[in-house]
């Protein structure tokens, strides 16, 4: 048995957004002390942390300053070099490992890791050079060209209709490694989130069903309505099993399609707490958060259980910038006056259309009534319907 660390030590974060904020207001709860990594004096995390440490991921320095100050070590961006990690966990516990951050980054380590779990992802070829780019199966085509590494609301991905476009849209993504996959026929898409802790306990939060706009999430709803029970146990028990398999300790989303012909594929995974999970601060007993806490200091993992049924809406920077002679304000008052409704902002000090700048969740006592509610806010703050 592995000592726990217990609330009253300092837990540190490497990256200080969002989800990096929500980890600390999470372990601030629990009486634990905050420290954060990240360049940025504004960062939405490093504005709440007990301490910020202001330099470069990879600063020796500012590593060495967050190693001294913290018990353990997580990370809430994806895109942290895997180097850091490696550095942190030669000397600090730190939850996920550099080496499944390293395949998370990875969109082909990534598919790999999937094959070897025998969960099925999109048809897809690996483009590196000018031979594989010529070399493509017609049959992957329409398809969607991504950049295996550092990809996130959909950027870095460009659609190819025809063998004629692979050139141009390999050089708008600057002809860096890339993955070509079949554009798939999407019924909907969802995501599973599991926590796992180094003694190998591993809980998931329900299937949650998502919609995306221009390749940024906009809307989750739980439970995932119109999914049927089989395909939810299908969709959790892959989660689980990548999960395990892995040795992951800590939280990881796993992004699911689900297709026309009602067969499921894996699109991707997060070695984090996932945009997908934020309901789960209001409407689950125990959050995302709180069990990346719990996997980061070696507690023992409460199975979280849903209360309430919940949509939540991402609330994108657009929403600031459609009057702009006007009051920018959204809404919050009408907003607010909407029963169970939960406004989260992440005090980002700039507005950028595209930006997730915060989210309301929704809650009720039947996701049906969550939506109807969830429609009205989204009338009100001009999000479209859904
Ligand atoms: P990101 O890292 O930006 O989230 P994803 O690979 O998840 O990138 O792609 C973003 C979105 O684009 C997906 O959620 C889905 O809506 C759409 N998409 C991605 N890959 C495919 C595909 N192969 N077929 C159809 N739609 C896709
Ligand atoms: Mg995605």
């Amino acid at each position: 048995m592995i000592e726990p660390i217990l609330p009253g030590a300092t837990l540190g974060v490497l990256g200080g957004g969002q989800l990096g904020r929500m980890f600390v207001h999470a372990a601030q709860r629990m009486g634990y002390e905050t420290a954060v990594l990240d360049p940025d004096p504004a960062s939405p995390a490093g504005l709440v942390a007990h301490h910020h440490v202001r330099t470069p991921y990879l600063d020796e320095q500012g590593l060495a300053q967050l190693m001294q100050r913290c018990a353990a070590i997580t990370t809430e961006f994806e895109n942290v070099p895997a180097a850091a990690l490696r550095t942190i966990g030669a000397q600090r516990p730190v939850a996920p490992s550099a080496d499944a951050v390293t395949i998370c980054q990875h969109r082909v380590a990534e598919k790999a890791q999937f094959a070897r779990c025998g969960v099925p992802c999109a048809p897809h070829a690996v483009i590196e050079t000018l031979e594989q780019l010529a070399s493509v199966d017609a049959k992957l085509l329409p398809g969607l060209l991504k950049t295996s590494r550092l990809g996130y609301d959909g950027k870095g991905q460009q659609r190819v209709a025809a063998h004629d476009e692979l050139d141009a849209a390999w050089s708008a993504l600057d002809r860096a490694p890339c993955v070509l996959e079949k554009l798939l026929p999407l019924k909907c898409e969802l995501s599973v989130i599991v926590a796992r802790n180094a003694a190998g306990e591993c809980v998931h939060f329900p299937v949650q069903l998502n919609l995306h706009r221009g390749g940024i999430l906009a809307v989750t709803e739980v439970p995932a309505r119109g999914v049927g029970d089989k395909l939810q146990q299908q969709a959790i028990a892959a989660a689980e099993h990548i999960a395990q398999d892995m040795r992951y300790v800590g939280v990881m989303c796993v992004e699911f399609f689900v297709l026309d012909d009602g067969s499921l594929v894996a699109n991707e995974m997060a070695p984090r707490p996932h945009n997908s999970g934020h309901y789960t601060i209001d409407a689950c007993d125990v959050s995302q958060f709180e069990l990346q806490v719990r996997t980061l200091a070696g507690l023992p993992l409460a199975a979280p259980r849903l209360h309430s049924p919940a949509v939540m809406l991402n609330l994108l920077g657009d929403l600031w910038l459609r009057k702009p002679a006007l009051d920018s304000t959204p809404a919050w008052r009408e907003v607010l006056a909407l029963p169970g409704t939960h406004l989260h902002l992440y005090g980002k000090p700039s507005v950028r259309r595209g930006r997730k700048m915060g989210h309301l969740t929704v809650t009720a006592a039947t996701v049906e009534h969550a939506r109807a509610i969830a429609l009205e806010a989204a009338a009100l703050l001009g999000i479209e319907a859904f």
